[in-house]
């Protein structure tokens, strides 16, 4: 049986890019990954692709992946003290 689901994409809205309201930022740990794909269907934005990228444009910092990530590969950061190495990590 086929089962048909609506996928949302991230795009600009009437308030701009709305990742430039976050507080705490999403870091992921490659080494800890298991690709499990648990942060990509509970993120509630979409901003997590496939390949496990985090669109920074839109990510609101809510939490929920690192919540749901099984391994802890996901640290929630504060913005100011992410370091550009940390950045580049999770932007791939
Ligand atoms: S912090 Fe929230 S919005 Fe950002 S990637 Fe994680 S679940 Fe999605
Ligand atoms: S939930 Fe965690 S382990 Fe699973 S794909 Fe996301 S970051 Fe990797």
């Amino acid at each position: 049986m086929e089962i048909k689901v609506t996928i949302s994409y991230p795009k600009i809205g009437a308030s701009g890019k709305t990742g430039d309201w976050r507080t705490f930022k999403p870091v992921r740990d490659e080494k800890k990954c298991i690709r499990c794909m648990l942060c990509y269907v509970y993120c509630p934005e979409a901003v997590i692709d496939k390949e496990i990228n985090i669109d920074y444009d839109y990510c609101k910092g809510c939490g929920i992946c690192a919540n749901e990530c099984p391994t802890g590969a996901i640290r929630m950061m504060e913005e100011a003290s992410a370091t550009k190495e940390e950045h580049k990590v999770v932007s791939i």
